[in-house]
């Protein structure tokens, strides 16, 4: 499975983010060795080399994949305070003001629609006073170029900001289609590595709640697949009711697996008894009859190291006692 295509936002940010690093720290080299030599703008060259070494720095670690979340902030913000700093100093004809059409482009794809859109409206209004400042044109002039100026500017700022937004969107749309299970919108297989890669197994005290209906095929023989289906939503909405803070995966037909932090084994073993007591008194209303069911749990504790197979299979061991005991009931291995 390849649970990384789920964090694509990152992965996308981080190559943006390498590459351009590569880029400009070539290109700031080029112009600090330009600077230095034949401008002798000394200050602009000094901050021009420190800009290229944080670049190569950056690319460096992002080489090894040391991750982290400032590199994106801090190439944004060095390469828009030397954008700021050279046209407040470099002569008006020098163009160096035309660097800013890059910056909400960048902003955007290393740092999303947020901050994209607050740095470039900054940008945009400091870089705006400074041009009316230096422009050494005639005012009209000086309107024409600063109103063309502005409007390519914002032209690349809507762009950059409606494909941000869509781009974050249909991310989020197809993580939601490859982890949701679609019946009962609980996170399915995938979406339990997924989580439990990512987030679940570096809790303290995470308990597992492996929960199976008991006799759920006769609901389908009984009353038709349509309304096994409506079973199973209102079992997820009343499992989300009794566990608001749990994890919840459809991982079969109609089971599920319950993940969850307690502080002891005697408050994961009550919710576990709740969740038992909460679906047997539960009464699903079908046209005109309500039906009633149980479930029985598999309880564990994780331990650490242990792969996510050995923490279900240990659950699974604990529900097959369960059912084996006659069902509507909890076995755990806990203490
Ligand atoms: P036990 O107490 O031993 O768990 O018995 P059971 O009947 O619940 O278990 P069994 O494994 O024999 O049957 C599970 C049934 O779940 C069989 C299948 O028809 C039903 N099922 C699986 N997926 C779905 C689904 O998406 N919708 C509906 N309506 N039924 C499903
Ligand atoms: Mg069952
Ligand atoms: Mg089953």
């Amino acid at each position: 499975m390849d649970i990384a295509a789920l964090n694509s936002t990152k992965t996308i940010r981080n190559h943006v983010l390498k590459w351009m690093c590569v880029c400009l720290g070539f290109l700031s080299l080029i112009f600090a060795v330009f600077n230095l030599s034949i401008n002798k703008s000394y200050l602009v060259g000094g901050l021009e080399i420190a800009f290229s070494a944080l670049c190569f720095y950056i690319f460096n670690q992002l080489t090894k994949h040391y991750q982290k979340d400032w590199y994106g902030v801090a190439l944004c913000l060095t390469l828009s305070f030397i954008i700021l700093f050279g046209t407040y100093l470099a002569p008006f004809e020098n163009g160096l003001f035309l660097w800013s059409f890059v910056l909400p482009i960048l902003y955007y794809l290393l740092l999303g629609r947020r901050l994209g859109f607050i740095l470039s409206a900054t940008f945009l209004m400091l870089q705006s006073i400074l041009l009316v400042y230096k422009s050494p044109l005639l005012p009209f002039v000086s309107v024409n170029l600063i109103l063309n100026l502005l409007f390519i500017y914002i032209s690349l700022w809507t762009v950059s900001h409606i494909f941000e937004g869509n781009r974050a969107q249909f991310s989020k749309r197809l993580k939601n289609l490859a982890l949701l299970d679609p019946l009962t919108e609980a996170g399915n297989r995938l979406s339990m590595s997924h989580y439990f890669e990512i987030e679940l197994k570096d809790k303290s005290n995470l308990y597992l709640f492996l929960l199976d209906l008991d006799y759920f095929k006769q609901v389908n023989d009984k009353y038709g697949h349509d309304i096994g289906d409506k079973v199973l939503v209102e079992l997820t909405s009343l499992l989300r009711d009794i566990f608001p803070s749990g994890y919840i995966f459809r991982v079969g037909g109609e089971e599920f697996s319950l993940m969850g932090s307690f502080t002891s084994a005697e408050s994961a073993q009550a919710m576990a008894d709740k969740l038992i007591k909460e679906i047997a008194k539960k009464q699903i209303e079908i046209i005109d009859e309500t039906i009633t069911l149980t479930a029985s749990i598999g309880l564990v504790n994780y331990q650490q190291h242990q792969s996510l197979s050995e923490f279900v299979n240990l659950a699974d061991k604990e529900l097959y006692k369960a059912k084996a005991a006659g069902r509507n009931c909890v076995f755990t291995n806990i203490n």
